[in-house]
């Protein structure tokens, strides 16, 4: 069984997801929502969710990006955007900070915000401490698209979403991406698409 994606507009993707206890982490019921957001995320399919998107008011996360999407793009793509294949796992109670200051602008998109995509920039590198599925503590160090899916999934616990990050005038339908911005490099792209100047 899938659970239903919220989409934009919905009060809990506005909203600060609460933190779990350790017990709660170990109980039966969020073990089983664990299990049913990784088939939802894999069914979708996307490489991260995060349990308001499913309507859960929690600080838990699920993050899993695959070899078969890495080597469905375009050649250079995934050296372009450092995306190299990320383990199922689970992050709750999430914390994160910046490694450096460097940031990375490439277009995203959101199982909440189905069949848009937009650029949104992102710090390159990051540091997050999370428990995982087993109520542990972790910290893992990440760079390029995992620590883009690590930044878009945490904003979504703080009930944030990508809209508040792109450059607004990047939003575009993933139809359009295909057709007319797919090829073309980030930065061309927002030269092409920057506000008009009326003389
Ligand atoms: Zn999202």
């Amino acid at each position: 069984m899938y659970l239903h994606i919220h989409q934009a507009g919905s009060p809990v993707l506005a909203t600060a997801a609460r933190a779990l206890g350790v017990e709660e982490i170990r109980s039966e019921q969020t073990q089983q929502l664990i299990a049913m957001m990784r088939e939802t995320m894999r069914n979708a399919p996307g490489v991260g969710l995060a349990a308001p998107q499913v309507g859960a008011d929690l600080q838990l996360a699920v993050i899993e990006d695959r070899e078969e999407f890495i080597r469905a793009l375009p050649p250079g793509e995934p050296e372009l955007r450092e995306r190299v294949p990320v383990p199922f796992h689970v992050i709750i109670n999430p914390t994160l900070e910046p490694i450096g200051d460097e940031r990375a602008s490439f277009f995203e998109g959101c199982l909440s915000l189905d069949s848009f995509v937009a650029i949104v920039p992102r710090y390159r590198a990051v540091r997050v401490h999370y428990l995982d599925s087993t109520g542990k503590e972790n910290v893992t160090e990440a760079t390029g698209w995992y620590a883009r899916i690590l930044q878009h999934e945490i904003d979504h616990l703080r009930g944030i979403q990508y809209t508040e990050r792109m450059y607004p005038r990047s939003l575009m339908t993933s139809t359009n991406y295909a057709r007319f911005w797919k090829a073309k490099s980030v930065d061309i792209v927002l030269r092409d698409l920057a506000e008009p100047t009326h003389q």
